[in-house]
Order: structure tokens, then C-alpha cells, then sequence
């Protein structure tokens, strides 16, 4: 018999952990503000608890997944959470969650923080996997159920880091497929379609992530732990040089040039700063410093 499970919000992320928890034969409890949202989902078994309060009292083990914190706070607001472990996997910010560690320890319960790095559909499938933070003897006694979700990764007893590690991933996925598009935008403008362009970006994020002379992300990685920023073969004054043509570039095309402006504006403040004759890897001084 496997272990209960209760899922509080059904929007497309909770509905499809509460689709998964109930096919590997989970009994599970669900709870949404808006009930007609768990039909389909009774309909294949599962059992809608009339409050928060009797969905929580259904299992040890609540995942939680709405908009943000400020809806657990309104759906489990006053419930007793004593010998329940609170699963939320919903996004915020780091002091947020730890804002909400204390809040669900008030209210009985444990707080596990996690940011899940898929999409509903790739829920539970190969490649998916979890930041997870806060008790981890808590989180290991659950670890086999919410595996099922994706590989458990325990980032620390911080309640925030999850939360850390998902918003640096989101900012690094978004910032570069928003570059990507900046570049098409300005390719698009001479008459360059899309599909042209793809195959050169893909080999220049393929490169970004080998080993080899343009595998970046190891380079500054270790350029940067070490606070060494080497650039006799290409410093950072001659990028910034660089960077303002693409902000020219932006400007002749007349596609927007916020994007570039950011982008040259930070190289130029490592610069001022007495960086130009360092490596790119010495942007990072400019991006510590709240100017
Ligand atoms: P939504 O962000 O739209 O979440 C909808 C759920 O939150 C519904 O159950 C909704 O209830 C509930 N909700 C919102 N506000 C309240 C409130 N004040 N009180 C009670 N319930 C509330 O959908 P997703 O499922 O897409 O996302 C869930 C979380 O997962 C988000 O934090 C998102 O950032 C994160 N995430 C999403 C991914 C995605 O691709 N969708 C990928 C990775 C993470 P109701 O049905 O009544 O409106």
C-alpha cells in the first residue's frame, strides 16, 4: 500500500503531480479554492477533501502548488499542520520561504521548499528533477513518493536556497533565450530568418557548455571562484567597445535596445571600476554591487 498524499492547488502544475501521485497508486486527497478544478481528477480516483483542513488531515505528506505563498497562507491559514510535512513547491522569494518556514512551524507543521524545474508535462519524466530546501530528514522520509515528481535534489537546510537555485535558473534560461530572440530580431531586420540563424546559436550554446576554448561556463565558473580574471588575449575594455557596436547595431535596425543597453552599461561600470584590462569573467564585480 503506498503511502497518502495530499495535493493543495490544481492549477496545471498541481493537477498533473496530483494525476501522477494517483496513477503510481498513491491514495490521494485534493483541495482547491476553486473544487470543480479536481472533476477529472476524481473522476480517476482521487478524493476531493471539502476544507483545507480535512485534506491536510488525509495524509503526513502535503504537496502544495499554487500561484505563490501568499495562497497557502490564504487556503491553510488557522489549520493545524501538527505532524504534517508541507511540501510547497510553488515560486517566491527566497525570504518568502523563509518567511513561511516559521509561518507553517507556528502552525505545527514542517516546511520543505522546493522549485520544480519542468513544465506539467515534464512532471514526473526522464530529465525532470526538483530543488528541494529546509529539514532534510523530513524530505528524505518522503523522498521515495516524491521522486515520482523528479529527482529529489536537496540544495541545503536554508528554506530559501531552493528557491535561489530555481529563480537563477529561471534568470539564465530567460536571459538567454531573450538574447536568442534579440538576435533574431536583428538578423530579421537585413532579411536573416529565424531558422537560419538557429543552427549558429546552437552551436555557440552547444560550445558555452563543453570543454574546450569557448567552454564559458567553466571558465568563468572557475575564473570566478578563484577571483582571477585573466584578459591579455581579450579584455574587457576592448568588449566593451564590442558591446556599445551592438547597441549601435540595435539602434540602425531600430529593434529595441534595452536588452543591450543593460548589457553594455554593466561592462562598462566593471571598467570604470579598473577592470578593462581584466577578462570577461570580471563583469561579476559589476553584478554583485547594487550600483
Ligand atoms: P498557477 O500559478 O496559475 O496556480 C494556480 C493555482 O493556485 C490554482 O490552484 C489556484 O486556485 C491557486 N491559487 C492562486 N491564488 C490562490 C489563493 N489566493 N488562494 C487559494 N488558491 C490560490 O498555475 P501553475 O499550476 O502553472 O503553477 C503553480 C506554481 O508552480 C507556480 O508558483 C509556478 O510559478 C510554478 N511553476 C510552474 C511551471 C509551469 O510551467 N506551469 C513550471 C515550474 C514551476 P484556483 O484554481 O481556485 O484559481
Amino acid at each position: 500500500m503506498k503511502s497518502p498524499v495530499t495535493v493543495i492547488g490544481l492549477g496545471p502544475m498541481g493537477s498533473t503531480m496530483a494525476r501522477t501521485f494517483l496513477g503510481n497508486g498513491h491514495p490521494t486527497t485534493l483541495w482547491n479554492r476553486t473544487a470543480s478544478k479536481a472533476a477529472p481528477l476524481v473522476e480517476a480516483g482521487a478524493t476531493l477533501a471539502p476544507t483545507a483542513a480535512e485534506a491536510v488531515a488525509a495524509s503526513e505528506l502535503v504537496v502544495v502548488s499554487q500561484t505563490d505563498y501568499q495562497a497557502m497562507y490564504d487556503s491553510l491559514d488557522g489549520v493545524d499542520l501538527k505532524g504534517r510535512v508541507v511540501v510547497n513547491l510553488s515560486s517566491g522569494s527566497p525570504d518568502e520561504l523563509r518567511r513561511a518556514s516559521e509561518w507553517t512551524s507556528a502552525q505545527g507543521g514542517v516546511l520543505v521548499t522546493g522549485g520544480i524545474m519542468v513544465p506539467p508535462p515534464g512532471i514526473g519524466q526522464p530529465g525532470s528533477y526538483v530543488f528541494y530546501s529546509g529539514p532534510e530528514e523530513e524530505l528524505d522520509r518522503h523522498k521515495e513518493t516524491l521522486a515520482e515528481l523528479g529527482d529529489v535534489t536537496f540544495v541545503g537546510a536554508d528554506p530559501g536556497l531552493a528557491m535561489l537555485y530555481y529563480q537563477s535558473q529561471l534568470f539564465l534560461f530567460w536571459s538567454t533565450l531573450t538574447a536568442y530572440m534579440h538576435a533574431i530580431a536583428l538578423l530579421e531586420t537585413a532579411g536573416v530568418s529565424a531558422r537560419q540563424f538557429a543552427p549558429f546559436a546552437a552551436t555557440t550554446l552547444r560550445e558555452l557548455a563543453a570543454d574546450g576554448p569557448m567552454g564559458f561556463l567553466k571558465i568563468l565558473a572557475e575564473e570566478i571562484d578563484s577571483g582571477a580574471h585573466p584578459g591579455e588575449a581579450n579584455s574587457l575594455r576592448m568588449q566593451a567597445v564590442g558591446a556599445d557596436h551592438v547597441v549601435e547595431a540595435a539602434r540602425e535596425a531600430g529593434i529595441d535596445t534595452a536588452w543591450p543597453l543593460a548589457l553594455r552599461d554593466l561592462f562598462w561600470r566593471a571598467v570604470d571600476a579598473g577592470h578593462g584590462a581584466d577578462g570577461l569573467s570580471a563583469v561579476v564585480t559589476a553584478i554583485r554591487r547594487r550600483p
